[in-house]
């Protein structure tokens, strides 16, 4: 039987796991209404799982024109290249112009992939999105060095597809159903994919993760060397924190890939924020934006990161945090 058309010009693919959305789905899903309404497109979300009809009308209530839902057992767990094959197939078929995804760790390994397949171009870990009267999608990301903003577009291929960083769009409040659920082909053959998965775990998010932690202390490359990095770790177990760290000490190895704060690394939400050593580029920046209350140490007085805290000491880290760490002391039990 072949599929209902979808009138959707504008796909944002809604992750979801054990039949919860990625609140990044729900995040872009707002922001491609807003796009798509100056140009009169319609929204599609798309909704790959098993046993997701609930999940599909909870998206519907977000005022999105339709969900496009591939049901199927072997998409119960994410699988690459399963939803590969199926989104493949889905966007040939249906023709959006353009295709979102949130840069998760799902949306960073799929998109990519995706847009090999259909040899079209892929913005990645975009900070912002613009769509002119053409239908021309421009994906904006920190530029020269991180220090001002880029536009790129795709001009010759479709879909645009782009990776969008969570926590940039605000959750829409839900809207009026105003759509309907289609569905898709999402049939898939595990044995065309040369392996076989034998058992899933999944690790949940605990307390002092980067994502949930209330105070969260960032080293940066002015921590100087690893020996130094006891200064970040000794100030976050004091506040009960998490640890943090900007792209160069990841380089360095004195901290891991999942610590790194920023454009490419995670978005995070604290209550507060405490970046040591760190210049202020955009390309970190992005990721802290919505601390409640940030606070910055610097040797260098005209750091850029003192024109966006709400706080700043400056002085060598050395100094500063130790003694921070002695005059809390008091305050600790
Ligand atoms: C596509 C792309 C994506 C990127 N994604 C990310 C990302 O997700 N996250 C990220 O962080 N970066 C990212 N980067 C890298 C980013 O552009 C910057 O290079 C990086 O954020 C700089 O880190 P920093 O501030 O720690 O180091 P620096 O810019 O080298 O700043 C070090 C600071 O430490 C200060 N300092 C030095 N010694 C001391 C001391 N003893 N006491 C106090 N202060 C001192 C200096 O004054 C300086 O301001 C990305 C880059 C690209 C191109």
């Amino acid at each position: 039987m072949a599929e209902t058309q979808s009138e959707c010009k504008l796909w944002v693919f809604v992750e979801q796991r054990k039949g919860k959305p990625a609140e990044v789905g729900i995040e872009l899903l707002g922001k491609a209404l807003n796009l798509a309404e100056d140009i009169g497109w319609k929204v599609g979300a798309v909704l790959l799982g098993h046993q997701v009809e609930k999940l599909a009308d909870e998206i519907l209530s977000y005022g999105v024109h339709e969900v496009i839902v591939a049901d199927a057992s072997g998409l119960a767990e994410y699988h690459n290249l399963a939803y590969v094959k199926v989104l493949e197939r889905a966007i040939r078929e249906h023709e959006p112009e353009v295709f979102l995804l949130g840069a998760t760790t799902m949306g960073t390994d799929l998109g990519p992939r995706l847009a090999a397949r259909l040899r079209t171009g892929l913005s990645a870990h975009c900070i912002d999105l613009e769509l002119n009267d053409t239908g021309e999608l421009l994906a904006v990301i920190p530029w020269s060095g991180g220090n001002s903003l880029g536009r790129i577009s795709c001009p010759r291929t479709r879909p645009q597809m782009a990776t969008i960083n969570p926590g940039i769009f605000d959750m829409p409040p839900p809207g009026t159903v105003r759509g309907r659920i289609i569905y898709i082909n999402g049939a898939v053959d595990q044995s065309d994919f040369g392996y076989r998965i034998v058992e899933t775990h999944h690790q949940e998010a605990k307390p002092g993760d980067l994502e949930t932690a209330e105070v969260i202390v960032v080293g940066g490359y002015g921590v100087g060397r690893e020996e130094n990095w006891h200064h970040i770790e000794d100030l976050a177990a004091m506040l009960h924190g998490a640890v943090g760290a900007t792209r160069p000490p990841v380089d360095e190895g004195w901290a891991e890939g999942n610590q790194m704060v920023g454009q490419s690394g995670r978005t995070v939400y604290p209550r507060l924020y405490i970046g040591i050593g760190i210049s202020g580029h955009m390309h970190h920046l992005v990721g802290i934006k919505k601390a409640d209350l940030m606070v910055a140490i610097n040797q260098d007085p005209n750091a850029a990161i003192f024109a966006h805290c709400d706080l700043g000491l400056v002085g060598d880290l050395k100094d500063i945090v130790p003694s921070l760490i002695e005059s809390l002391k008091g305050y600790s039990q």
